[in-house]
């Protein structure tokens, strides 16, 4: 067993001593690995290089890869920025813990309150197009603020293998559309009239993006403010955010690509972020939680149908969004382990590993070869930190799982503390409108809710 998958065999075997997994009262837990993040964190850095040539550095989490405030608040206390995408991003945010000169606003949809709060609190601040600079030019003609502020840059350089995932299309819905007709001279003109905008943002993933693809985005955005510079003198373009997008290898255990191969092509492609005349922003999401967090599932039931085996479980499509809607591009894998945590070595046989909801595609995997499951066994789904149990899907009422966060201490204890308790069905059907007291539907009512 490679040493990953001891590790999270060691985890299991202890949780379910624990009573953190329970085949009556805790049929489904995640876990994030915080030794691994740290970890993660520690090789972001070690990729990208110092003074004198990058003159600063701000590594942001993109808050919507997982958005749970304790493990927001340890990335705040590894010295993390974040970047934030929506309100409630940024409430969580300042809730974990970061500080306003660290974080990073995003959002092709910001609202007028919102950019206004977000000016107020100093927070940096990416328009995704002319109409938004427009709007924090009327915010900062009365409230002086000290956030830095940059344009979003679509660079245009095409897609990769997910269409949902791709920002860098010809039509991408986000940011100034570098290459249409007019844009790179009105870009320039909003750099002359706006002594305030001193950053370029671009994003160039996600997921199924080649590293060349990203780091071909990123030279874009370096040509372009080079060309600010030209024009307006040194200094004019203080920072380039270059957004996240590492893919994430779901395939086994290695951590590929990595952080220092993404530099290097970086280094290929688009020389000049590293020519110390611009200080660089990050938003890695997946690449930093995805291998570091771990979901495991009771087997509730199995049987065969048209001769296939079916492993009834609590994790599905509550959990797994995305593995679930798109299989093809969001593949998973399984591991089988018996009702202690330990892993299960028989032959290999097919067959489907299903979720807990009311309809047919709720499957983890399709005709997956795997050591046999039975009933009151337990089902590892590896790499699921990123974007996974920390954005559950409410279809069925189906409660979001307790999310536990997980240290193995030197001498080979495992130390859980609790990130996020279990929902509580009951509770969910409060949320979902039952008892709603009047005062509280009038506000709603008023607000223009509901
Ligand atoms: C989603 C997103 C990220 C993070 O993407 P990952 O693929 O999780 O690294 C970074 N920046 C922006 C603007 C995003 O929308």
């Amino acid at each position: 067993m490679n040493p990953a998958a001891a590790r999270r065999e060691r985890i299991l075997q202890e949780a379910v001593r624990q009573g953190l997994l329970d085949p009556e009262r805790a049929l489904l837990a995640a876990f994030v690995d915080l030794d691994g993040v740290e970890v993660t964190v520690g090789d972001l850095r070690d990729s990208f290089p110092g003074p004198p040539e990058l003159p600063g550095v701000l590594h942001t989490f993109a808050a919507k890869a997982n958005c749970l405030v304790p493990v927001l608040a340890e990335l705040a206390g590894l010295g993390m920025g974040c970047e934030v995408a929506t309100a409630g991003e940024l409430a969580r945010a300042l809730a974990a813990g970061f500080p306003a000169e660290r974080i990073v606003f995003d959002a092709p949809a910001k609202t007028r309150a919102e950019l206004e709060r977000a000016l107020a609190l100093g927070v940096s601040v990416n328009a995704d197009s002319f109409q938004e600079l427009e709007r924090i030019a009327q915010t900062l003609a009365h409230r002086p603020s000290a956030s830095r502020i940059g344009v979003r840059l679509n660079c245009q350089v095409g897609g990769g293998a997910i269409a949902a995932m791709s920002t860098a299309t010809s039509t991408s819905k986000f940011g100034v559309p570098l290459g249409d007709p007019g844009n790179r001279e009105r870009l320039l003109r909003a750099f002359a009239e706006h002594p305030w905008l001193t950053r370029v943002h671009t994003h160039t993933g996600s997921q199924g993006c080649p590293l060349d693809l990203m780091a071909r985005g990123v030279a874009q955005a370096v040509e372009f403010a080079d060309e600010v510079v030209a024009a307006f003198g040194p200094g004019r373009v203080a920072g380039i955010d270059i957004g996240g997008g590492l893919p994430v290898n779901f395939a086994d255990d290695a951590f590929t690509p990595t952080f220092a191969e993404y530099a290097g092509q970086l280094r290929a492609h688009a020389p000049g972020l590293f020519s110390g005349r611009y200080e660089v922003v990050t938003e890695f999401g997946r690449s930093l939680l995805a291998k570091n967090g771990f979901m495991a599932a009771y087997v509730e039931y199995t049987k065969t149908a048209g001769g296939r085996p079916i492993a009834v479980t609590h994790a599905g499509v509550q959990v797994a969004t995305r593995t679930v809607f798109g299989p093809d591009a969001w593949p998973l894998r399984i591991e089988a382990h018996a009702g202690d945590g330990t892993a299960r070595t028989g032959r290999a046989v097919r067959q489907d590993v299903a979720g807990p909801a009311c309809f047919a595609g709720d499957l983890l995997a399709r005709d997956r070869a795997l050591p046999l499951l039975h009933p009151g066994d337990l089902v590892v789904v590896p790499d699921t930190g990123a974007y996974y149990f920390s954005t559950p899907f409410h279809y069925n009422s189906l409660p979001e799982p307790a999310v536990h966060g997980v240290r193995v201490l030197a001498d080979g204890r495992v130390d859980f503390s609790l990130v996020r308790p279990a929902q509580d069905p009951w509770l969910l059907s409060e949320r979902d409108g039952v008892r709603v007291r009047p005062r509280e539907s009038a506000g709603a009512a008023a607000r223009g809710v509901g």
